[in-house]
Protein backbone atom coordinates (compact mmCIF):
# COMPACT_ATOMS: atom_id res chain seq x y z
CA UNK A 1 0.00 0.00 0.00
CA UNK A 2 1.15 3.25 -1.22
CA UNK A 3 0.47 6.58 2.00
CA UNK A 4 0.31 9.79 -0.10
CA UNK A 5 0.70 12.57 2.32
CA UNK A 6 -0.34 16.77 1.88
CA UNK A 7 1.54 17.92 4.68
CA UNK A 8 0.64 21.20 6.38
CA UNK A 9 -0.18 24.00 6.11
CA UNK A 10 -2.23 24.18 2.37
CA UNK A 11 -5.21 26.31 2.12
CA UNK A 12 -8.05 23.69 3.37
CA UNK A 13 -10.59 24.48 0.46
CA UNK A 14 -9.86 21.69 -2.06
CA UNK A 15 -8.07 18.65 -2.15
CA UNK A 16 -4.62 18.90 -3.53
CA UNK A 17 -4.38 18.48 -7.36
CA UNK A 18 -1.25 16.71 -7.54
CA UNK A 19 -2.23 13.98 -5.48
CA UNK A 20 -5.56 13.51 -7.18
CA UNK A 21 -3.60 13.18 -10.07
CA UNK A 22 -1.39 10.52 -8.51
CA UNK A 23 -4.14 8.66 -6.88
CA UNK A 24 -6.00 8.50 -10.15
CA UNK A 25 -2.68 6.92 -11.93
CA UNK A 26 -2.32 4.56 -8.60
CA UNK A 27 -6.28 3.36 -8.83
CA UNK A 28 -5.98 3.17 -12.69
CA UNK A 29 -2.88 0.92 -12.07
CA UNK A 30 -4.86 -1.21 -9.10
CA UNK A 31 -2.08 -0.05 -6.63
CA UNK A 32 -3.62 -0.18 -3.59
CA UNK A 33 -3.43 3.60 -1.99
CA UNK A 34 -4.48 5.95 0.75
CA UNK A 35 -4.73 9.29 0.83
CA UNK A 36 -4.06 11.21 3.93
CA UNK A 37 -4.70 15.18 3.63
CA UNK A 38 -2.92 15.80 7.10
CA UNK A 39 -3.28 19.88 6.56
CA UNK A 40 -6.92 20.01 6.24
CA UNK A 41 -7.27 17.58 8.91
CA UNK A 42 -3.99 19.37 11.32
CA UNK A 43 -5.54 22.82 10.87
CA UNK A 44 -8.94 21.70 12.32
CA UNK A 45 -6.79 19.95 14.94
CA UNK A 46 -5.27 22.77 16.31
CA UNK A 47 -8.58 24.96 15.71
CA UNK A 48 -10.52 22.71 17.75
CA UNK A 49 -7.89 22.46 20.64
CA UNK A 50 -6.62 25.84 20.92
CA UNK A 51 -6.03 27.55 24.03
CA UNK A 52 -6.55 31.37 24.92
CA UNK A 53 -4.72 31.97 27.96
CA UNK A 54 -4.63 35.81 27.79
CA UNK A 55 -8.41 36.58 29.52
CA UNK A 56 -7.93 39.99 28.15
CA UNK A 57 -7.84 39.01 24.92
CA UNK A 58 -11.25 39.40 24.08
CA UNK A 59 -11.39 39.01 20.44
CA UNK A 60 -9.33 35.21 20.49
CA UNK A 61 -11.85 34.59 23.29
CA UNK A 62 -14.77 35.61 21.47
CA UNK A 63 -13.49 33.81 17.90
CA UNK A 64 -13.11 30.36 19.99
CA UNK A 65 -17.14 30.54 20.93
CA UNK A 66 -17.71 31.10 17.17
CA UNK A 67 -15.20 28.53 15.48
CA UNK A 68 -17.41 25.87 14.51
CA UNK A 69 -20.10 27.98 13.14
CA UNK A 70 -17.19 30.03 11.27
CA UNK A 71 -16.12 26.69 10.46
CA UNK A 72 -19.60 25.27 8.94
CA UNK A 73 -20.75 28.69 7.21
CA UNK A 74 -17.48 28.33 4.71
CA UNK A 75 -19.88 25.71 3.44
CA UNK A 76 -23.00 27.41 2.45
CA UNK A 77 -23.01 29.92 -0.28
CA UNK A 78 -24.82 32.45 2.46
CA UNK A 79 -21.55 33.79 3.36
CA UNK A 80 -20.05 34.84 0.31
CA UNK A 81 -23.19 37.11 -0.05
CA UNK A 82 -21.74 38.82 2.54
CA UNK A 83 -18.45 40.30 2.45
CA UNK A 84 -17.83 41.73 6.56
CA UNK A 85 -19.13 38.08 7.67
CA UNK A 86 -16.88 36.79 5.88
CA UNK A 87 -14.14 38.62 6.21
CA UNK A 88 -14.60 38.03 10.11
CA UNK A 89 -14.79 34.39 9.84
CA UNK A 90 -11.21 34.78 7.83
CA UNK A 91 -9.63 36.62 10.63
CA UNK A 92 -11.46 34.75 13.74
CA UNK A 93 -9.89 31.95 12.47
CA UNK A 94 -6.63 33.57 11.60
CA UNK A 95 -6.69 34.83 15.36
CA UNK A 96 -7.42 31.67 16.59
CA UNK A 97 -4.71 29.67 15.15
CA UNK A 98 -1.76 32.95 15.97
CA UNK A 99 -2.85 32.90 19.36
CA UNK A 100 -3.96 29.41 21.16
CA UNK A 101 -1.52 27.24 18.28
CA UNK A 102 1.36 29.10 19.16
CA UNK A 103 3.92 27.17 20.17
CA UNK A 104 7.85 28.37 20.73
CA UNK A 105 7.55 31.66 18.35
CA UNK A 106 5.82 29.76 15.42
CA UNK A 107 2.82 31.40 13.30
CA UNK A 108 0.62 29.29 12.22
CA UNK A 109 -2.53 30.55 9.54
CA UNK A 110 -5.16 29.13 6.90
CA UNK A 111 -2.42 29.43 4.44
CA UNK A 112 1.27 30.23 6.79
CA UNK A 113 3.41 28.23 8.49
CA UNK A 114 6.71 30.16 9.71
CA UNK A 115 9.48 29.33 12.43
CA UNK A 116 12.23 32.02 12.70
CA UNK A 117 13.97 29.20 14.22
CA UNK A 118 14.12 26.88 11.84
CA UNK A 119 13.75 27.86 7.83
CA UNK A 120 12.19 26.24 5.06
CA UNK A 121 14.81 26.86 2.85
CA UNK A 122 17.39 25.00 5.00
CA UNK A 123 18.93 21.73 4.57
CA UNK A 124 20.07 22.00 8.01
CA UNK A 125 17.15 23.26 9.82
CA UNK A 126 14.83 20.82 8.12
CA UNK A 127 17.00 17.58 9.15
CA UNK A 128 16.39 19.48 12.64
CA UNK A 129 12.68 19.23 12.25
CA UNK A 130 12.58 15.43 10.98
CA UNK A 131 15.02 15.11 13.93
CA UNK A 132 12.80 16.92 16.47
CA UNK A 133 9.36 16.55 14.94
CA UNK A 134 7.89 18.40 18.69
CA UNK A 135 9.24 21.41 17.19
CA UNK A 136 6.19 21.80 15.39
CA UNK A 137 2.76 22.80 16.81
CA UNK A 138 0.95 19.77 14.59
CA UNK A 139 3.21 17.28 16.40
CA UNK A 140 0.40 15.83 18.94
CA UNK A 141 -1.65 15.87 16.17
CA UNK A 142 0.50 13.46 14.18
CA UNK A 143 1.40 11.18 16.48
CA UNK A 144 -1.82 10.09 17.53
CA UNK A 145 -3.20 10.55 13.89
CA UNK A 146 -0.25 8.67 12.40
CA UNK A 147 -0.55 5.89 14.64
CA UNK A 148 -4.08 5.05 13.53
CA UNK A 149 -3.45 5.46 10.14
CA UNK A 150 -0.49 2.73 10.37
CA UNK A 151 -1.95 0.71 12.48
CA UNK A 152 -5.00 0.06 10.10
CA UNK A 153 -2.80 -1.25 7.18
CA UNK A 154 1.33 -0.28 7.49
CA UNK A 155 2.64 1.53 3.98
CA UNK A 156 5.30 0.02 2.26
CA UNK A 157 6.01 3.40 0.55
CA UNK A 158 5.14 6.52 1.86
CA UNK A 159 4.77 9.87 -0.59
CA UNK A 160 5.26 13.22 0.72
CA UNK A 161 3.77 16.01 -1.71
CA UNK A 162 5.72 19.32 -0.85
CA UNK A 163 4.82 22.00 -3.03
CA UNK A 164 4.90 25.49 -0.92
CA UNK A 165 7.50 26.69 1.48
CA UNK A 166 4.56 26.54 4.03
CA UNK A 167 4.81 23.07 4.18
CA UNK A 168 8.58 22.22 4.03
CA UNK A 169 8.94 22.09 8.06
CA UNK A 170 6.11 19.83 8.18
CA UNK A 171 6.84 17.83 5.57
CA UNK A 172 9.78 16.51 7.33
CA UNK A 173 8.42 16.50 10.56
CA UNK A 174 6.30 13.79 9.30
CA UNK A 175 9.31 12.35 7.58
CA UNK A 176 11.41 12.16 10.59
CA UNK A 177 8.30 10.44 12.45
CA UNK A 178 7.41 7.90 9.96
CA UNK A 179 11.33 6.90 9.82
CA UNK A 180 11.08 6.32 13.54
CA UNK A 181 7.54 4.81 13.35
CA UNK A 182 8.49 2.18 10.15
CA UNK A 183 11.88 2.66 9.69
CA UNK A 184 11.61 -0.14 6.46
CA UNK A 185 8.98 1.79 3.89
CA UNK A 186 10.31 3.89 1.07
CA UNK A 187 9.94 7.72 1.51
CA UNK A 188 9.14 10.01 -1.19
CA UNK A 189 9.26 13.69 -1.16
CA UNK A 190 8.01 14.93 -4.64
CA UNK A 191 6.25 18.45 -5.56
CA UNK A 192 6.58 21.56 -6.89
CA UNK A 193 8.92 22.99 -4.51
CA UNK A 194 10.78 19.89 -4.47
CA UNK A 195 10.77 20.14 -8.97
CA UNK A 196 12.11 24.02 -8.03
CA UNK A 197 15.61 22.41 -5.46
CA UNK A 198 16.06 19.23 -7.82
CA UNK A 199 16.54 21.85 -10.30
CA UNK A 200 19.70 23.56 -8.72
CA UNK A 201 20.42 20.59 -6.78
CA UNK A 202 21.63 18.57 -9.84
CA UNK A 203 20.95 15.04 -8.80
CA UNK A 204 22.45 15.38 -5.28
CA UNK A 205 19.86 14.35 -2.85
CA UNK A 206 20.77 16.35 0.76
CA UNK A 207 18.55 14.39 3.03
CA UNK A 208 19.95 10.93 2.25
CA UNK A 209 19.29 8.74 5.27
CA UNK A 210 15.83 10.42 5.68
CA UNK A 211 14.41 10.62 2.27
CA UNK A 212 15.05 7.76 0.12
CA UNK A 213 14.17 9.27 -3.22
CA UNK A 214 13.73 13.15 -4.56
CA UNK A 215 11.23 13.31 -7.64
CA UNK A 216 11.43 16.48 -9.82
CA UNK A 217 8.14 16.84 -12.17
CA UNK A 218 4.68 14.36 -12.06
CA UNK A 219 5.06 12.12 -9.48
CA UNK A 220 2.95 9.56 -10.93
CA UNK A 221 5.22 7.50 -13.12
CA UNK A 222 8.04 7.42 -10.93
CA UNK A 223 5.72 6.27 -8.04
CA UNK A 224 4.85 3.41 -10.34
CA UNK A 225 7.90 2.09 -11.60
CA UNK A 226 8.79 2.02 -7.91
CA UNK A 227 6.06 -0.06 -7.02
CA UNK A 228 6.92 -2.47 -9.90
CA UNK A 229 4.24 -0.94 -12.10
CA UNK A 230 3.76 0.56 -15.93
CA UNK A 231 1.24 3.88 -16.23
CA UNK A 232 -0.25 4.69 -18.98
CA UNK A 233 1.69 7.70 -20.55
CA UNK A 234 -1.50 9.74 -21.39
CA UNK A 235 -3.35 9.00 -18.58
CA UNK A 236 -6.52 10.90 -18.10
CA UNK A 237 -8.00 9.37 -14.76
CA UNK A 238 -8.24 11.56 -12.01
CA UNK A 239 -9.67 9.86 -8.44
CA UNK A 240 -11.57 12.24 -5.12
CA UNK A 241 -10.89 8.55 -3.63
CA UNK A 242 -10.46 8.93 -0.04
CA UNK A 243 -10.77 13.24 -0.04
CA UNK A 244 -12.75 14.06 2.71
CA UNK A 245 -14.79 16.27 0.45
CA UNK A 246 -17.24 17.12 2.65
CA UNK A 247 -14.86 18.74 5.26
CA UNK A 248 -12.87 21.19 2.84
CA UNK A 249 -14.13 24.57 3.49
CA UNK A 250 -16.34 25.09 0.44
CA UNK A 251 -20.03 25.72 -0.62
CA UNK A 252 -19.38 22.82 -3.57
CA UNK A 253 -17.04 19.92 -3.83
CA UNK A 254 -13.88 21.39 -5.63
CA UNK A 255 -12.52 19.25 -8.66
CA UNK A 256 -9.12 20.34 -8.91
CA UNK A 257 -8.61 19.39 -12.83
CA UNK A 258 -5.33 19.99 -14.98
CA UNK A 259 -5.33 20.27 -18.68
CA UNK A 260 -2.25 20.38 -19.56
CA UNK A 261 1.71 20.61 -17.44
CA UNK A 262 4.04 22.83 -18.09
CA UNK A 263 3.26 26.32 -19.52
CA UNK A 264 2.66 26.75 -23.55
CA UNK A 265 4.04 29.83 -23.54
CA UNK A 266 7.06 30.00 -21.20
CA UNK A 267 8.45 32.92 -22.18
CA UNK A 268 7.63 35.01 -19.18
CA UNK A 269 11.67 36.02 -18.15
CA UNK A 270 10.46 35.82 -14.39
CA UNK A 271 8.74 32.70 -14.50
CA UNK A 272 10.02 29.50 -13.24
CA UNK A 273 8.32 27.48 -16.15
CA UNK A 274 10.57 29.37 -18.19
CA UNK A 275 13.72 28.76 -16.31
CA UNK A 276 13.29 25.59 -14.94
CA UNK A 277 12.47 24.57 -18.33
CA UNK A 278 9.37 22.24 -18.14
CA UNK A 279 8.23 20.27 -21.32
CA UNK A 280 4.89 20.86 -22.16
CA UNK A 281 2.25 18.41 -22.37
CA UNK A 282 -1.61 18.75 -23.08
CA UNK A 283 -4.42 16.80 -23.38
CA UNK A 284 -6.61 16.94 -26.16
CA UNK A 285 -9.97 17.18 -26.95
CA UNK A 286 -11.48 14.02 -26.23
CA UNK A 287 -8.98 12.65 -23.56
CA UNK A 288 -9.90 16.11 -21.81
CA UNK A 289 -13.51 15.70 -22.10
CA UNK A 290 -13.01 11.95 -20.37
CA UNK A 291 -10.78 13.49 -17.75
CA UNK A 292 -13.39 16.15 -16.83
CA UNK A 293 -16.67 14.18 -17.32
CA UNK A 294 -15.69 10.74 -15.47
CA UNK A 295 -15.22 13.27 -12.70
CA UNK A 296 -18.40 15.06 -13.03
CA UNK A 297 -20.55 11.30 -13.31
CA UNK A 298 -19.54 10.75 -9.87
CA UNK A 299 -19.86 14.92 -8.33
CA UNK A 300 -22.52 16.09 -10.29
CA UNK A 301 -22.98 19.01 -7.90
CA UNK A 302 -19.39 20.82 -8.41
CA UNK A 303 -17.21 23.13 -9.04
CA UNK A 304 -13.84 22.93 -11.50
CA UNK A 305 -10.72 25.19 -10.58
CA UNK A 306 -8.66 23.83 -13.61
CA UNK A 307 -4.91 23.89 -12.54
CA UNK A 308 -3.25 24.88 -15.62
CA UNK A 309 -0.41 27.33 -14.99
CA UNK A 310 -2.09 29.08 -18.47
CA UNK A 311 -5.19 27.41 -19.87
CA UNK A 312 -3.92 27.91 -23.66
CA UNK A 313 -6.36 29.14 -26.09
CA UNK A 314 -6.86 25.78 -27.32
CA UNK A 315 -8.43 24.54 -24.15
CA UNK A 316 -10.61 27.29 -23.71
CA UNK A 317 -11.94 26.94 -27.08
CA UNK A 318 -12.58 23.48 -25.97
CA UNK A 319 -13.68 24.45 -22.68
CA UNK A 320 -16.71 26.22 -24.46
CA UNK A 321 -17.17 23.48 -26.94
CA UNK A 322 -17.55 20.53 -23.74
CA UNK A 323 -19.91 23.34 -21.89
CA UNK A 324 -19.52 21.18 -18.81
CA UNK A 325 -22.68 21.28 -16.63
CA UNK A 326 -21.35 22.78 -13.93
CA UNK A 327 -18.99 26.10 -13.41
CA UNK A 328 -15.64 26.48 -13.64
CA UNK A 329 -12.84 29.22 -13.21
CA UNK A 330 -8.70 28.88 -14.42
CA UNK A 331 -5.41 31.09 -14.97
CA UNK A 332 -5.64 32.03 -18.69
CA UNK A 333 -2.93 34.43 -20.67
CA UNK A 334 -4.04 37.19 -22.24
CA UNK A 335 -4.31 36.97 -25.76
CA UNK A 336 -6.53 37.94 -28.64
CA UNK A 337 -8.82 35.46 -27.79
CA UNK A 338 -10.33 36.34 -25.26
CA UNK A 339 -10.05 40.44 -26.08
CA UNK A 340 -12.91 39.17 -28.43
CA UNK A 341 -16.27 39.81 -26.88
CA UNK A 342 -18.09 36.94 -28.91
CA UNK A 343 -15.70 34.60 -27.56
CA UNK A 344 -15.93 35.62 -23.42
CA UNK A 345 -19.70 35.42 -23.85
CA UNK A 346 -19.53 32.13 -25.45
CA UNK A 347 -16.98 31.41 -22.32
CA UNK A 348 -19.47 32.54 -20.01
CA UNK A 349 -22.05 30.36 -21.71
CA UNK A 350 -19.60 27.33 -20.97
CA UNK A 351 -19.91 27.78 -17.00
CA UNK A 352 -16.71 29.91 -16.67
CA UNK A 353 -16.91 32.24 -13.50
CA UNK A 354 -13.77 33.93 -13.00
CA UNK A 355 -9.99 34.03 -15.29
CA UNK A 356 -7.12 34.73 -13.56
CA UNK A 357 -4.68 36.85 -15.71
CA UNK A 358 -1.07 37.84 -15.48
CA UNK A 359 -1.26 41.44 -16.58
CA UNK A 360 2.57 41.87 -14.23
CA UNK A 361 2.33 45.82 -14.98
CA UNK A 362 1.08 48.75 -16.63
CA UNK A 363 3.78 49.95 -18.58
CA UNK A 364 4.56 48.57 -22.11
CA UNK A 365 8.62 48.80 -21.46
CA UNK A 366 8.13 46.52 -18.39
CA UNK A 367 6.11 44.19 -19.96
CA UNK A 368 8.32 43.91 -23.23
CA UNK A 369 11.34 43.80 -20.96
CA UNK A 370 9.46 40.67 -19.23
CA UNK A 371 9.08 39.29 -22.56
CA UNK A 372 5.41 38.81 -21.44
CA UNK A 373 4.26 39.17 -25.10
CA UNK A 374 1.27 41.06 -24.43
CA UNK A 375 0.33 44.56 -25.12
CA UNK A 376 -1.41 46.86 -23.25
CA UNK A 377 -4.00 47.65 -26.19
CA UNK A 378 -5.28 43.61 -25.88
CA UNK A 379 -5.06 43.69 -21.90
CA UNK A 380 -7.15 46.53 -21.77
CA UNK A 381 -9.46 44.99 -24.26
CA UNK A 382 -9.47 42.08 -22.63
CA UNK A 383 -10.32 43.36 -19.65
CA UNK A 384 -13.34 45.04 -21.25
CA UNK A 385 -14.46 41.76 -23.13
CA UNK A 386 -14.54 39.87 -19.88
CA UNK A 387 -16.50 42.46 -17.84
CA UNK A 388 -19.14 42.49 -20.68
CA UNK A 389 -19.16 39.05 -20.56
CA UNK A 390 -19.87 38.80 -17.00
CA UNK A 391 -16.87 36.92 -16.23
CA UNK A 392 -14.79 37.85 -12.91
CA UNK A 393 -11.66 38.99 -13.65
CA UNK A 394 -8.47 38.46 -11.51
CA UNK A 395 -5.61 40.29 -12.17
CA UNK A 396 -1.81 39.81 -10.61
CA UNK A 397 0.51 43.03 -10.67
CA UNK A 398 4.37 42.54 -9.82
CA UNK A 399 6.13 45.79 -8.71
CA UNK A 400 9.59 46.38 -8.51
CA UNK A 401 10.57 43.94 -11.17
CA UNK A 402 14.66 45.39 -12.48
CA UNK A 403 13.41 47.02 -15.79
CA UNK A 404 10.37 49.21 -13.85
CA UNK A 405 11.49 52.44 -11.99
CA UNK A 406 9.33 54.77 -10.35
CA UNK A 407 7.63 56.34 -13.17
CA UNK A 408 6.91 52.46 -14.60
CA UNK A 409 4.66 52.18 -11.61
CA UNK A 410 3.09 55.06 -11.89
CA UNK A 411 2.05 53.79 -15.14
CA UNK A 412 0.79 50.69 -13.55
CA UNK A 413 -1.55 52.67 -11.05
CA UNK A 414 -3.07 54.62 -13.51
CA UNK A 415 -3.80 51.38 -15.81
CA UNK A 416 -5.56 49.74 -12.85
CA UNK A 417 -7.37 53.26 -12.34
CA UNK A 418 -8.32 53.60 -16.05
CA UNK A 419 -9.90 50.07 -15.84
CA UNK A 420 -10.79 49.84 -12.10
CA UNK A 421 -14.41 49.15 -13.60
CA UNK A 422 -13.27 45.85 -15.05
CA UNK A 423 -11.09 44.53 -12.36
CA UNK A 424 -12.90 42.30 -9.85
CA UNK A 425 -9.90 41.12 -7.88
CA UNK A 426 -6.78 42.20 -7.12
CA UNK A 427 -2.97 40.88 -6.51
CA UNK A 428 0.15 43.29 -6.21
CA UNK A 429 2.99 41.68 -5.05
CA UNK A 430 6.44 42.57 -5.01
CA UNK A 431 9.16 41.28 -7.73
CA UNK A 432 11.22 38.60 -5.99
CA UNK A 433 14.59 37.56 -8.41
CA UNK A 434 14.99 33.71 -8.76
CA UNK A 435 18.01 32.50 -7.88
CA UNK A 436 20.70 32.80 -10.43
CA UNK A 437 18.31 34.31 -12.76
CA UNK A 438 20.29 37.50 -13.28
CA UNK A 439 23.94 37.62 -13.79
CA UNK A 440 23.69 40.56 -14.67
CA UNK A 441 22.92 42.34 -11.41
CA UNK A 442 24.49 42.68 -8.00
CA UNK A 443 22.79 39.84 -5.90
CA UNK A 444 22.82 38.91 -2.55
CA UNK A 445 21.17 36.08 -0.06
CA UNK A 446 17.71 37.07 1.48
CA UNK A 447 18.61 34.39 4.11
CA UNK A 448 21.17 32.29 5.09
CA UNK A 449 19.79 29.17 3.83
CA UNK A 450 21.22 26.85 0.92
CA UNK A 451 17.47 26.07 -0.66
CA UNK A 452 16.51 29.78 -0.83
CA UNK A 453 14.23 29.95 -3.94
CA UNK A 454 15.15 34.29 -4.58
CA UNK A 455 17.53 36.49 -3.81
CA UNK A 456 18.03 40.22 -3.26
CA UNK A 457 19.28 42.69 -5.92
CA UNK A 458 20.28 46.08 -5.79
CA UNK A 459 17.63 47.26 -8.31
CA UNK A 460 19.39 48.86 -11.29
CA UNK A 461 17.36 52.04 -11.12
CA UNK A 462 16.59 52.82 -7.34
CA UNK A 463 13.39 51.50 -6.91
CA UNK A 464 14.34 48.53 -4.31
CA UNK A 465 11.90 46.64 -2.48
CA UNK A 466 11.28 49.22 0.72
CA UNK A 467 10.16 52.13 -1.53
CA UNK A 468 8.31 50.05 -3.51
CA UNK A 469 6.42 48.65 -0.24
CA UNK A 470 5.93 52.71 0.50
CA UNK A 471 5.04 53.25 -2.80
CA UNK A 472 2.15 50.66 -2.13
CA UNK A 473 0.87 51.12 0.53
CA UNK A 474 0.87 54.93 0.48
CA UNK A 475 -0.29 55.34 -2.90
CA UNK A 476 -0.95 52.37 -4.83
CA UNK A 477 -3.64 50.94 -2.33
CA UNK A 478 -5.30 53.99 -1.19
CA UNK A 479 -6.08 55.30 -4.12
CA UNK A 480 -10.23 55.01 -3.30
CA UNK A 481 -10.76 52.58 -6.57
CA UNK A 482 -7.71 50.45 -5.81
CA UNK A 483 -8.62 50.70 -1.95
CA UNK A 484 -12.06 49.30 -2.93
CA UNK A 485 -11.00 46.74 -5.50
CA UNK A 486 -8.55 45.08 -2.49
CA UNK A 487 -11.43 45.17 0.51
CA UNK A 488 -13.68 42.50 -1.91
CA UNK A 489 -10.80 40.65 -3.00
CA UNK A 490 -11.04 37.21 -0.36
CA UNK A 491 -8.19 37.69 2.36
CA UNK A 492 -6.27 34.24 2.56
CA UNK A 493 -8.04 31.93 0.51
CA UNK A 494 -7.88 34.68 -2.71
CA UNK A 495 -8.54 33.64 -5.52
CA UNK A 496 -9.96 29.58 -4.20
CA UNK A 497 -13.13 31.83 -2.95
CA UNK A 498 -13.30 34.63 -5.09
CA UNK A 499 -15.30 32.77 -7.90
CA UNK A 500 -18.28 31.82 -5.03
CA UNK A 501 -18.64 35.69 -4.31
CA UNK A 502 -19.67 35.76 -8.22
CA UNK A 503 -21.51 32.20 -7.68
CA UNK A 504 -23.58 33.76 -5.03
CA UNK A 505 -24.05 37.06 -6.30
CA UNK A 506 -24.86 37.34 -9.97
CA UNK A 507 -27.63 34.76 -10.08
CA UNK A 508 -25.46 32.34 -12.06
CA UNK A 509 -27.12 29.65 -9.73
CA UNK A 510 -30.34 29.91 -11.99
CA UNK A 511 -28.63 29.96 -15.11
CA UNK A 512 -27.19 26.46 -15.30
S1 LIG B 1 2.33 32.71 -19.22
FE1 LIG B 1 2.38 32.46 -16.99
S2 LIG B 1 3.04 30.35 -16.66
FE2 LIG B 1 3.52 30.87 -18.77
S3 LIG B 1 5.64 31.56 -18.76
FE3 LIG B 1 4.35 33.38 -18.54
S4 LIG B 1 4.12 33.68 -16.32
FE4 LIG B 1 4.89 31.60 -16.65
Amino acid sequence: MILLINPPVTKPCEPPGGLVQIAGALEEAGVSFRVWDASLEGLFYLIQWAVIDDKDDTWARRALSHRFSHLTSFRDFDLYKNLARYRRAVSDLTRILKVGAQRKGVKVGLADYRDPSCLPISTTDLLRAAEHPEITPFYPFYLTRLIDILEEKEPRLVGISLNFLSQAVNSFALAGLLRKLIPSARLVLGGSLVTTWSSRLKGNNPFQGLIDDLVAGPGEGPLLSMVGKEGSKEATHLTLQGFPLSYYLSPLPVLPIALSRGCYYRQCRFCPERSEGHVYRALNGQDMEKRIMSLLKKYPSSFIHLLDTALSPHHLKEMVKLSPPVKWYAFARITEEIADVDFTRALKKSGCLMLKLGVESGSQKVLDSLEKGISLSTVSRTLFALKEAGIATYVYLLFGTPEEGESEARETMHFVLEHADAISYLNASIFNLPVGSRPDLKCQPFYPGDLSLYEDFAHPLGWHRRKVRLFLSQEFKSAKPIGNILLRTPPVFTSNHAPFFGYASDDALDQK
